[in-house]
């Protein structure tokens, strides 16, 4: 049974598609943490 090795090297980041050693690549996990803080903040802000 021929596992495709290469397959698993080049994975591709669920966001935006790009080959990427993890699901999520560098850029897409920096928006991702950007927008949360932000989204964190408004809410924080909203609540007061
Ligand atoms: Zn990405």
């Amino acid at each position: 049974m021929k596992v495709q090795e290469s397959n698993k090297q080049n994975k591709k980041c669920l966001i935006c598609g790009k080959e990427s050693k993890e699901n999520i690549c560098k850029t897409c996990e920096n928006k991702i943490q950007a927008e949360a803080f932000y989204k964190k903040k408004k809410e924080e802000g909203e609540k007061k």
